[in-house]
């Protein structure tokens, strides 16, 4: 066994599973009952070389590994060893029953409500009770029996979409690639520093320019602590950390872009302020160099139209903090060249990102969805809920945070800038919400100490606020809804079908090219639970005919909301012809 190198694969209880074939019995048996507990359970890897001595290795070897496997082979044939079998021996552990009674209460209590991990535990604990071939059938069994959990439909529904969302839609595998080596980066704030780290991390020389002196020292005072942080925590050397700074060339000049090959712009969200910075670009910039902007709603196709090389014009939509988050949306704009797409794509692979390819339209495939999931949030509070009940309810289904307290962590500014911005756009649709009287009262979630929650000085914990029980109150009086109580399961049903549906919509306009990159970014992006798959793999599971027939209950109690409720043609016709959107 080579002594380095993971497993590519994720291991089987990561698909809600257990290693069947034997894995829980043998394991065990090489090896002792608290490791094989804790390496089945949690799935993750370890070095080969921490098993030198067990009956699981038989050597250790570092190099190459064929020529030593065959030397050693030759050796034991050669010597006319026995044949050694798992299966002959026995698991000796005299703390057991008090060891396993350990590992149920832990797992139970982390694994909350998932089958796979307890059953892991059951099978190994099997091993040392009963002979080889009862562990066995009891293995078989349990893994059968997990197969057939939506838990695992979901898990194994995640691996397979994360493969599948590489691949684009008309775009050859032989399509050439362009050249990345340098990158420049356009403002040096939140989603700047964000993504030169992102790039200096996978060892990318990064240009980082910004608009004035202030602000630079600012962004690179932000990645200095940052780094400083990773260092304290011990999960970067001293060495790596200056090896990454020194990656990093600060500018305030646009000829400092000259040799780079791909430039990211991630300036304020206005469309003047990309447009200046576009078109500075185009002068500067060598041809043949991708141009991306990091846009979260913008028009990307008028941002290319500033150039006068719009093929080479591409959206990078990295997620805050984006040295950190896994999504990237790559959006493809009506002129980008099929060889930016197919470089965007295998970049985001060097920088370990999982890619989703998006059309253009307001807001992309995530943020376009996120603005129906809020809306049907704040719709709740018009009903009757509490913030505090719409983040329990969404928490306990899995969601990583309730929607207000991710608001809250975000900025609620930000939310509120973009629903003015379509307002104004979109005259005709009333976008007022609650949320917006919540800004008005300066309350912009934990920088300023408030928003949908109150924060004591220096804490993140969210507590509830009489005032913001105010507010609410007030906005129902004066709108006319009369607040009547809202169940859990409601407030499930309302949020996650609205996701499903605007989900249709975008499949529907071709937005997404598929029903599982939708998943991957809601899983990825959004803190989606990936046991329940994603969205859309959620309203398979549900069944679409249920999905259609609470969209259209709600529509019918929501009538100045109707259009938005009333499923989506897409959704529909799957649901009637008895399909699924996997
Ligand atoms: P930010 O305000 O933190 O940073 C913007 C930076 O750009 C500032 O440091 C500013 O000095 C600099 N800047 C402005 N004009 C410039 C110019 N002409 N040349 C050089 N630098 C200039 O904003 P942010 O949150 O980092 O957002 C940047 C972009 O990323 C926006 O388009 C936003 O929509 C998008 N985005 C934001 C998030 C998020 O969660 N914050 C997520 C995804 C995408």
């Amino acid at each position: 066994m080579p002594a380095t190198g993971g497993s590519p694969r994720p291991t089987e209880v990561k698909l809600g599973l257990l290693p069947g074939a034997g894995g829980t019995q043998r394991l065990p048996r090489a090896t002792d009952l608290e490791t094989a507990i804790n390496m089945i359970v949690s799935g993750e890897a370890r070095r080969a070389s921490t098993f030198a001595g067990t009956a699981l290795v038989d050597a250790v070897v570092d190099g190459e590994l064929l020529p030593a496997a065959l030397a050693f082979a030759e050796k034991v044939a050669a010597e006319a060893r026995p044949l050694r079998r798992l299966r002959d021996r026995t698991v000796i552990e005299p703390q057991a029953e008090a060891l396993l009674q350990f590992a149920r209460n832990s797992v139970r209590a982390a694994a909350k409500s998932l089958p796979a991990p307890l059953q892991c535990v059951e099978a190994v604990a099997a091993a040392a009770s009963q002979p080889f071939d009862e562990g066995m059938k009891l293995e078989r069994a349990a893994f059968l029996q997990l197969m057939n959990t939506p838990e695992s439909r979901a898990l194994r529904h995640v691996f397979a979409a994360e493969r599948l969302a590489s691949k684009v839609e008309g775009l050859p595998a032989d399509t050439p690639l362009r050249e990345v080596r340098k990158v420049g980066v356009v403002g040096a704030g939140t989603m700047g520093g964000g993504i030169t780290m992102a790039f200096v991390n996978a060892g990318f020389a990064v240009v980082l320019l910004e608009a004035n002196q202030a602000a630079l020292d600012k962004g690179l005072a932000t990645i200095g602590r940052n780094y400083a942080s990773s260092l304290s925590k011990g999960k970067i050397s001293q060495q790596q950390l200056d090896q990454r700074l020194a990656l990093i060339r600060p500018t305030l000049r646009y000829e400092d872009f000259g040799d780079v090959d791909l430039v990211i712009e991630a300036v304020f969200e206005d469309l003047e302020a990309k447009k200046t910075v576009f078109e500075t670009l185009d002068k500067v910039v060598r041809a043949g160099a991708i141009l991306a902007s990091n846009t979260s709603t913008l028009d990307l196709n008028r941002i290319a139209a500033f150039t006068k090389r719009p093929r080479d014009v591409i959206g990078l939509h990295f997620f805050s903090p984006a040295n950190v988050m896994r999504l990237l949306e790559v959006v493809r704009g009506d002129k980008t060249a099929p060889e930016v797409l197919a470089t965007a794509m295998q970049l985001a692979k060097r920088i370990k990102k999982v890619a989703v390819v998006s059309g253009v339209c307001d807001g992309f495939i995530g943020n376009r969805m996120l603005a129906r999931y809020g809306a049907a949030a704040n719709d709740l509070l018009n009903l009757g809920a509490t913030p505090q009940q719409v983040d329990r309810a969404l928490e306990r289904f899995g969601m990583a945070m309730g929607i207000f307290r991710v608001g809250d962590l975000a900025g609620l500014d930000i939310g509120w800038a973009i629903r003015k911005r379509r307002g104004a756009e979109h005259p005709q649709e009333d976008l007022s919400s609650v949320g917006d009287r919540i800004c008005e009262a300066g309350r912009f979630g934990q920088k300023t100490g408030a928003g949908w929650y109150r924060y004591e000085p220096g804490r993140r914990d969210p507590l509830p606020d009489p005032v913001v029980e105010q507010i609410i109150e007030q906005w129902r009086k004066e709108r006319g809804y009369t607040p009547r109580k809202v169940s859990d399961q409601e407030i499930v049903e309302r949020c996650i079908y609205a996701l499903v549906n605007e989900g249709s919509q975008i499949l529907e306009e071709r937005i997404a090219q598929r029903a599982s990159d939708i998943d991957i970014v809601y899983l990825n992006g959004y803190g989606f639970p990936a046991h329940r798959g994603g969205p859309m793999r959620y309203a398979d599971e549900v069944g679409l005919p249920n999905v259609v027939r609470a969209l259209r209950r709600i529509a019918a109690e929501s009538p100045a909301d109707a259009a938005h409720w009333t499923p989506v043609p897409l959704l529909l016709r799957l649901a009637e012809e008895g399909k699924t959107f996997s």
